[in-house]
């Protein structure tokens, strides 16, 4: 395989790939396998010699779209989706061509630029504050990630990254339940444990309560421990709750406490300013993540992390022994700004994103996505035996059958069937069934296809 070779099989797969996406409406959503099905189709050890393009072309053919999740098919229901428009796909192929690491401005100058820049578009989309700046991470968990250990030197006096943690005092954060569990990551990476994560007490609609948090603070100060920082959520992966993010900022900045939000999924919404009340008060905050991957199509792996101020996640993060060290002027690195060094060039497929749709264009999809969640809502309220547990927040409901049995037995049949794709989780004790809307490409038809699987399979 040289470079005349992969011009050859670049356009193959590119045919290819327009024919997966236009029969994806034929496959199930999620493919009919069982475990260890795939591997048993591999020999057990890598190939001695050299093997030709087009055995292993077939192989591909034969072996990986039959076993594949399909997260672009129209009904993927799922989870939160991972939209990848086809802009952000060619991107994609631009970025791997040139295959560069871009660690350093000087190891990807153009990379390092245009990553700042699309800060700035998203940032100013979303009505953020213009003094905020940012990065791009590979993941919400990554951003969640640096935000904490941030906190934690911070409130540490930047020496924990030195001595280690077994002689400071306990550090307390504070997030909701409803919090994603990135955030448990985050403080078992982080060093300060489990423990010390304290899930603040809810209200009725499954936000945090500031009293609660201003009192969980207060208490762990009396007992002589450490509060460093506070994580809120903008729409959670279960329900899609959100916290009340101006009331929960004014106590913890009256506790001078850091707050990062995690707004993974609902994050992309806020390109439409008649969401913003969602997190009413969002310019308090010190660091903010969210998954262009998720519902603004630039595929995945892209989560941005915009900062009030990057100063104490430089101090913390950044690391330059003497290779690593570049002439000619000030720069910004992102290495230094990000929990890996290797970075990959993620920026240009937002830049392809944003500019072959237009803001405009996103809009109109969330905007569709949110109505058609609704009205499948009201829909499916209507069917016997069914009731909506969950309102939608956004384009997210949940609903459920009359017991948890009847309404996993319900999920495994909608799943077996294959037209569509849904997930499950407890709310309140009870198993019910998450509904997301927001598939690049997905029709009105596609999301009303749910009722009709939905009422065929319950009756
Ligand atoms: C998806 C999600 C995450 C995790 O995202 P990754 O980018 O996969 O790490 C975190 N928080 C929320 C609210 C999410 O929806």
């Amino acid at each position: 395989m040289n470079h005349d070779d992969l011009n050859h099989w670049s356009k193959r797969a590119a045919d290819w790939a327009t024919a997966y996406h236009a029969g994806l409406r034929d496959r199930p959503v999620r493919p009919d396998v069982t475990p260890g099905a795939v591997a048993a189709q591999l020999p057990a050890a890598a190939p001695e010699h050299a093997e030709p393009m087009e055995t292993i072309f077939a192989d591909f053919e034969a072996i990986v779209p039959g076993a594949t999740t399909h997260w672009q098919h129209p009904r993927f229901f799922a989870y939160f989706p991972a939209n990848a428009s086809p802009a952000s796909m060619l991107a994609e192929q631009l970025a791997n061509a040139m295959a560069g690491q871009g660690m350093l401005w000087q190891t990807a100058p153009a990379a390092t630029e245009i990553e700042g820049v699309m800060v700035v578009w998203l940032r100013d989309a979303m009505g953020l504050p213009s003094a905020m700046t940012g990065t791009i991470h590979d993941s919400a968990t990554t951003a969640t990630l640096s935000a904490v250990l941030t906190m934690r030197e911070t409130a540490l006096a930047f020496r924990s990254n030195v001595t280690g943690l077994s002689v400071q005092p306990r550090l307390r954060l504070y997030a909701s339940e409803q919090t994603h569990s990135s955030v448990d990551k985050a403080v078992r990476i982080a060093g300060i444990g489990q423990d010390n994560l304290v899930k603040v007490a809810l209200d009725s609609r499954f936000a945090m309560d500031p009293a609660a948090l201003d009192a969980a603070i207060r208490a762990d100060l009396d007992a002589g421990h450490l509060p460093c920082g506070v994580v809120l959520c903008v729409g959670g992966t279960s329900i899609g709750a959100s916290d009340p993010i101006a009331a929960c900022i004014a106590v913890a900045k009256s506790h001078e406490l850091p707050v990062h939000v995690d707004a993974a999924w609902a994050g992309s919404a806020m390109i439409c300013p008649e969401f913003r009340p969602l997190w009413q008060g969002i310019e308090g905050a010190d660091s903010i993540v969210f998954n262009p991957h998720k519902w603004l199509g630039a595929q995945f792996d892209c989560a941005v992390q915009f900062l009030a101020d990057p100063t104490a996640q430089l101090r913390t993060l950044t690391i330059k022994p003497d290779y690593l060290l570049t002439t000619g002027g000030p720069v910004t690195d992102y290495s230094d700004w990000t929990v890996p060094l290797g970075r990959r060039f993620r920026a240009l497929k937002l830049w392809f994103t944003l500019r072959a749709y237009g803001l405009d264009g996103l809009r109109n999809r969330i905007r569709n996505h949110v109505e058609w969640a609704g009205e499948l809502a009201d829909v499916i309220a209507e069917l016997p035996g069914l009731e909506i547990t969950t309102p939608p927040a956004l384009s997210l409901f949940t609903f459920a059958a009359r017991d948890d049995a009847a309404t996993q037995s319900l999920l495994e049949r909608i799943n077996a069937d294959g037209r569509i794709y849904l997930t499950q989780t407890r709310h309140l004790g009870r198993y019910v069934i998450r509904v997301q809307v927001g598939q690049f490409d997905c029709t009105r038809d596609d999301v009303m296809m749910v009722a009709e699987v939905v009422r065929e399979l319950s009756a």
